[in-house]
């Protein structure tokens, strides 16, 4: 195991694995290394069981990690590149420089417009009022809403299938009116999406694009 050790001034200690498999040991700057190698030695198995799932993770997703392959709409697409064009289906896009990367992550936020737009349909369908919705990278969250009523949207989203779209938009249109996840507000979930269990563990398997981009 290739360990990075981190001192700084922080006051505790914790162990990191990025999404990569990296492993890093962050602790306060005067922490004894014997002590170091103690809790890696107590930690081992642990270590060992989450580094070998995220490497699983990485060889199971690697074309979209890689960007050799891109997910729009929950559909997989082989991204074909030649000179300055790509093409995703039958879309090409033109891009500058070497960046495809950025290429892509640009094309994805203008396509994200359906995400406002379904929120929009699926509130007036449903009688929810919302004062705005803005288009977000977050890293951690596909959506979220404020007590103004302002609902936030991650761009990444419009990588997932549109059932898992309108749960997010459903979620969040169910804040406006309940600002905790109480029973009411499940129940005002469950009415709209009646299988938004299913709904939910589609988004879960899912959930690696939100280290894309
Ligand atoms: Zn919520």
């Amino acid at each position: 195991m290739n360990i990075t050790i981190k001192r700084s001034r922080r006051k505790s200690v914790a162990i990191k694995i990025d999404e990569k498999g990296n492993i890093y040991f962050l602790c306060p700057n005067k922490f004894a290394t014997k002590n170091i190698n103690k809790i890696l030695e107590e930690k081992k198995e642990w270590i060992q069981k989450t580094v070998n799932k995220v490497v699983e993770k990485r060889n199971k997703f690697e074309p979209y990690y890689n960007y050799n392959k891109i997910i729009f709409l929950g559909d997989s697409y082989e991204i074909k590149q030649t000179k300055n064009l790509i093409k995703i289906g039958d879309t090409t896009l033109k891009f500058r420089g070497n960046n495809i990367k950025n290429a892509l992550k640009k094309w994805l936020i203008k396509q994200s417009v359906y995400l406002s737009e379904r929120l929009e349909y699926l509130a007036k369908i449903y009688n929810f009022s919302y004062k705005s919705t803005t288009i977000i990278s977050a890293r951690k969250k596909w959506g979220s809403c404020d007590n103004y009523k302002n609902i936030r949207l991650n761009f990444r989203l419009i990588m997932l299938s549109k059932d898992c779209i309108d749960y997010v938009c459903i979620h969040e249109l169910c804040h406006t009116q309940y600002m905790n996840h109480s029973k009411n507000f499940w129940n005002c979930v469950k009415n709209i999406m009646p299988n938004y269990k299913d709904i939910q563990n589609k988004i879960k398997e899912n959930s690696f694009v939100l280290e894309l981009f």
